[in-house]
């Protein structure tokens, strides 16, 4: 770690600076920076004739709605404060979009590229079971997801293992979510994060006089953006940007190294080439610019680092030429870079709101699975032939027709891949709108990250006060 604060640490200042912006009590504001439980597991698994003792937590940070919600990350990097942080800022951001959970985190402490498929399975398994004993998981408990280093494989054994243990519980489904779409997942999760990453984006750019003070056009069609790790995240942002918003991708870098091209890169080429070769470096047209951390320094109207924590750090903080930084991963730009990028204008999205696309398709997934239906099963039908009635209407009192295809688009219901992500868009531009208003409303708050968590503390401190605890 590059900063001498610790990520949890830096977490409650950023809350502390917030609470000065609102009249919540003091005591409140303590209660909803604290870590509510955290469970610290040892287990042993067999790596050929020797034993491991893995290291794994689960942290639910906020109990003030039920159930908690967050993912779990297989990185070298966990640790205990880690998780903390992380469960800290899932609350803030549920809150903020209005997901009602309150926030946790899981961890392991293995770099999954060191072991076999038999051993990660074991591994995730014996980490389900005990959270199973702890009750730390369950649909009305604490719902995992997937993380840095965790994907729809993981969920999967997660709740086969779950409903192993817990044979019968009806509502077993929604235990954890970002399955695979074939095992009651939703679709679109795979792909939530890095897609509400681009709705934030398209829609912070859209404010001509916010765009102004960067020295930017508005409009996202024609942005230069730069993008830190081709994982999950970082490669359907990068994706989704350039075939949706026109983007130009002028650099990128991912453990191996950094590339540019002024005249922009084509993601999924590039990931094909890397998928070939082991790496981006040497794509064609491109130039390797430096280390992994080197394409943070770029020039760019976008900045998406989507890696893990500590990125830009007060070492880097001053060279970074990018009017708007998109935190896709969660806390990468570190406490004291923060004010650095303050001073020089840069306009900072934070972590808890931009890359909130993630838990929010994670909810409609509970929602469908606690519905034990799929979204528009009941009324697909019925508005196809309400639609179609009025369109009969229509082509019978004007005397124009209707060509098939037409007909096929104006009387369909939404599939359910449409209806995810128009609840996804809307989100995230509510979201924004608030953080803006706010923002707007408060002319002392220095910056967004700030008024989003005054946002999201508003939120959380009026539902202790409704609770009763805090009258
Ligand atoms: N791990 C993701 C996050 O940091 C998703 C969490 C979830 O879907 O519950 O927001």
């Amino acid at each position: 770690m590059s900063s001498h604060i610790s990520f949890f640490k830096s977490v409650e200042n950023y809350v502390d600076k917030a609470a000065a912006f609102t009249d919540i009590p003091k005591g409140l504001v303590e209660q909803i920076k604290a870590c509510n439980l955290v469970l610290q597991i040892r287990f042993p698994i067999r790596v050929g004739n020797d034993y491991q003792v893995i290291e794994a937590y689960r942290v639910q940070h906020s109990h003030h709605r039920l159930p908690t919600k967050g993912g779990i990350r297989y990185a070298e990097s966990v640790d205990q404060d880690e998780v903390m942080a992380l469960a800290a800022l899932m609350t803030y951001k549920c809150a903020l979009v209005d997901v009602p959970f309150g926030g946790a985190k899981g961890g392991i402490k293995i770099n999954p590229a060191n072991y076999t498929t038999e051993q990660l399975q074991n591994i995730t398994r014996r980490y389900t079971a005990e959270l199973v004993k702890k009750n730390f998981i369950g649909p009305g408990i604490d719902v995992p997801a997937p993380d840095y280093g965790t994907g729809p494989r993981e969920m999967a054994w997660i709740l086969d293992t779950y409903q192993a243990l817990r044979h019968g519980e009806v509502d077993s489904i929604a235990c954890v979510t970002g399955k695979p779409v074939t095992q009651n997942g939703i679709r679109g999760r795979a792909e939530a994060t890095g897609r509400g990453v681009f709705y934030g984006l398209r829609e912070c750019v859209s404010h001509a006089e916010d765009m102004k003070k960067l020295g930017l056009e508005k409009g996202i069609a024609g942005k230069t953006m730069v993008v830190q790790g081709l994982g999950n995240v970082g490669s359907n942002t990068a994706i989704i940007s350039q075939q949706e918003g026109d983007v130009k991708i002028v650099g990128v870098s991912e453990r191996e190294g950094s590339i540019h091209d002024p005249n922009g890169i084509d993601i999924e080429k590039l990931l094909a080439f890397r998928k070939e070769t082991g790496s981006i470096i040497g794509y064609p047209g491109s130039k390797h610019i430096g280390d992994a951390r080197a394409a943070l320094e770029l020039p760019c109207d976008i900045l998406v680092p989507a890696a893990l924590e500590n990125q830009i750090t007060t070492e880097n903080a001053g060279k970074i030429q990018a009017k708007i930084i998109a935190e896709a991963a969660n806390g990468p730009v570190t406490a004291d870079a923060d004010p650095i990028l303050q001073k020089k204008g840069v306009l900072i999205l934070p972590d808890f709101y931009i890359n909130a696309g993630g838990v929010t398709v994670s909810y409609f997934e509970w929602l469908k699975n606690l519905s034990h239906h799929r979204f528009g099963r009941l009324e697909n039908r019925f508005q196809h032939n309400a639609f179609g009635r009025i369109l009969d209407k229509v082509v019978e009192f004007t005397g124009k027709s209707v060509s098939d295809r037409d007909r096929e688009l104006l009387t369909r219901g939404g599939t359910e891949i449409e209806l995810v992500n128009s609840g996804l868009e809307d989100t995230m531009i509510t979201a924004y709108q608030q953080i803006r208003e706010t923002f707007k409303q408060h002319p002392g708050i220095p910056d967004v990250r700030t008024a989003a968590f005054v946002c999201s503390m508003k939120k959380i401190s009026s539902d202790y006060i409704s609770m009763g605890i805090f009258p």
